[in-house]
């Protein structure tokens, strides 16, 4: 239903119709109905008037009244019933509405390519576009009708002052658009300066969080900037409320103008139907309820217009955003669940000179970058921050396909593998891993949503050294853990370190990266942590990426990343030899961070 094109005002009242196309049905029906109430009120109230002087004037039968009494029932029951029932026709359409489109919209999300995810500019347009979706949609269809229903009542209302004086008919037509003018005007104006409050709005909103959500709870008191934060708030909400005050003052005297200015039109068009009235073009009866009408209709106008027209320029800008995230390219097959790799017999994993650049940025992350690696042996991608090793994890892992170069997984072309094989045949713990609010089993059963292995589970959670963790909670591994629920456990940055690692040994893959989730450990920490998981994970060919070369030392070989490509490969014994290599300089200045360690050992 989410297609790639350019989302128009129709696709507002497609899409609902689509979706739930009895509610729509009957809400346009309504829309239509009420659009005609002040013609027919016009009429009905004529007709009474009409037959009550000829009753009066003896010119009727006193039972002639009762049809016009009975129209006018009609009228009042229709008026006061159908808004309660349309009301919950309403609810219901917008609960299902919700539950369909928004499906969709985080489908298309969660299907898109990583490259947006990474890019500011399109995440942006993404969570502009995911934040209240079907508000929008409804708020949107509501106001095409609205101005819908606003066209029709006043052409409805004209054709009877025509039928009656087409010339004056003409004339109101005439006065009133310079009412129409305004209130396009200021609606768009008003919604100009609502942005620029907005846009405030989210800046303070941001600084709120800071100051009140316990995430930053430790920083806030340890560098105690409540204050100074505290101000710049204080300062942006300020600016914001002078410009939503500017609005609300700018449409206060838009209505009240407005309304005078209704006033005029009105006593003018009073003022022009006179003349007819005295030459018995119009009935005294259609006289004074059309009077009643148009001053109704006009005073209506001198706002609803404004603000439909305000939302109208709301509306069109989502919808804007909303065609361009429906044509964001997506991954294909993203939501493919892992392929059974069981079977698989993973021997060889080689970058062919493979060289690559980010969208949009100019320079090469990654510039023939070449290596092979065999199974049966651990490797360590070692070189300083932004050297390209994340990069070539995300190459591997197809988050990205626009590079030149060829990889290969047992000689087979990256490219020719489905993503749902590659995501069954590598898993990767990074350095920003995925803490759920779910129970500590469900935390690990992540890693491999095919199979449910108890005793695996069991097996991972005492080697990774979180039985005691585990006898504290409640509830043992079904407890909740994390911030969200209100009976759950938070746990430690390191428990959390050792449950992402749980995670991707759980997993079938063959090719397991740990792409530093130690980052936040010191480095003696850190080692210890690796060496535990080598130990536990002796016969599975693992990566890990680190730029502390402790970690380094346990791997079989190692590959000193540098300007995105390999500049040193070999075992630690072999890259000391290189005299003033990178890797040598690397070890002597880090040294230090584990002579420590060393002397407690050797005492
Ligand atoms: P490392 O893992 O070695 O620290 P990365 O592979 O993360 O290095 O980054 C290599 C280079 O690519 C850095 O200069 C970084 O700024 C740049 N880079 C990383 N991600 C992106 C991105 N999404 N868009 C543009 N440049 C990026």
């Amino acid at each position: 239903m989410l297609n790639s094109k350019d989302y128009k005002l129709f696709d507002l009242i497609s899409i609902p119709f689509k979706i739930v196309p009895a509610q729509t049905i009957a809400t346009i029906f309504y829309m239509l109905l009420d659009s005609l109430v002040p013609a027919y009120q016009t009429l009905v109230i004529a007709f009474f008037i009409n037959t009550a002087t000829d009753i009066f004037n003896n010119r009727a039968d006193f039972s002639e009244i009762y049809m016009p009494i009975g129209l006018i029932m009609a009228y009042l029951i229709v008026t006061h019933l159908f808004p309660s029932i349309m009301q919950i026709i309403e609810t219901a359409g917008r609960n299902k509405l919700n539950v369909i489109l928004k499906k969709e919209i985080v489908l298309k999300r969660a299907r898109l390519e990583y490259k947006h995810i990474e890019n500011n500019e399109t995440w942006e347009l993404v969570h502009r576009v995911c934040e209240d979706p079907v508000g929008f949609f409804m708020n949107g269809f509501n106001n095409v009708l609205s101005g819908i229903n606003l066209l029709i009542g006043t052409i409805s209302l004209l054709i009877i002052v025509m039928s009656s004086t087409f010339i004056t008919g003409i004339v109101i037509m005439l006065v009133s658009i310079p009412l129409f003018y305004i209130a396009m005007k200021t609606g768009k104006e008003n919604y100009t300066i609502g942005l620029e409050a907005q846009k405030i709005k989210r800046k303070y909103t941001y600084l709120a969080d800071i100051l009140s959500n316990r995430d930053y709870a430790e920083e806030r008191s340890l560098f105690g900037y409540s204050p100074a934060i505290s101000e710049r708030y204080d300062k942006l909400y300020e600016k914001s409320y002078k410009i939503e005050k500017k609005i609300q003052i700018k449409s206060f005297i838009n209505l009240k103008s407005g309304s005078i200015v209704a006033l005029l039109i009105g006593i003018v068009i009073v003022g022009l139907l006179l003349p007819s009235l005295n030459k018995g073009e119009l009935s005294i009866g259609l006289f004074i309820s059309l009077v009643t009408a148009i001053f109704s209709l006009v005073q209506r106008m001198s706002w609803q217009l404004s603000y439909t027209m305000q939302q109208h320029a709301r509306v069109k800008e989502y919808l804007k955003d909303f065609s361009e995230f429906s044509k964001l390219s997506e991954k294909e097959n993203a939501d493919d669940v892992p392929a059974d790799v069981d079977n698989f017999m993973f021997h060889s994993l080689e970058f062919k000179s493979v060289s690559f650049k980010y969208p949009g940025a100019e320079r090469n992350v990654l510039d023939k970058c070449s290596f092979k690696l065999l199974n049966g042996k651990n490797y360590a991608f070692v070189g300083e921050n932004g050297a390209g090793k994340t990069t070539i994890i995300k190459l591997l892992v197809g988050m990205y396909d626009e590079y030149e170069g060829d990889i290969l997984i047992n000689d087979k072309n990256l490219r020719d593998y489905s993503f749902a094989e590659l995501k069954g045949l590598i898993s990767v713990v990074y350095q920003n891993f995925s803490k759920y609010a779910l129970t500590v089993k469900d935390n690990i059963r992540l890693g491999n949503i095919l199979k449910h292995d108890e005793e695996k589970i069991n097996r991972i959670i005492s080697d990774m050294n979180l039985v005691g963790m585990i006898r504290e909670l409640e509830f043992g591994v079904d407890t909740y853990i994390g911030k969200v629920k209100k009976n759950s456990k938070d746990i430690s940055e390191g428990q959390w370190q050792r449950l992402a690692i749980s995670r991707l040994l759980y997993s079938s893959s063959k090719i397991n990266i740990l792409d530093e989730p130690t980052a936040a450990l010191d480095p003696l920490e850190e080692s210890r942590l690796y060496e535990m998981f080598r130990d536990i994970n002796l016969n599975r060919f693992t990566i890990y990426i680190t730029h502390r070369l402790g970690a380094a030392k346990i791997s079989d070989e190692i590959l000193v990343v540098s300007e995105g490509h390999i500049a040193e490969q070999g075992s630690h014994e072999q890259l000391m030899q290189y005299k003033d290599g990178i890797y040598q300089n690397m070890f002597e200045s880090q040294k230090s961070w584990y002579e420590a360690e060393s002397k407690v050992h050797n005492v």
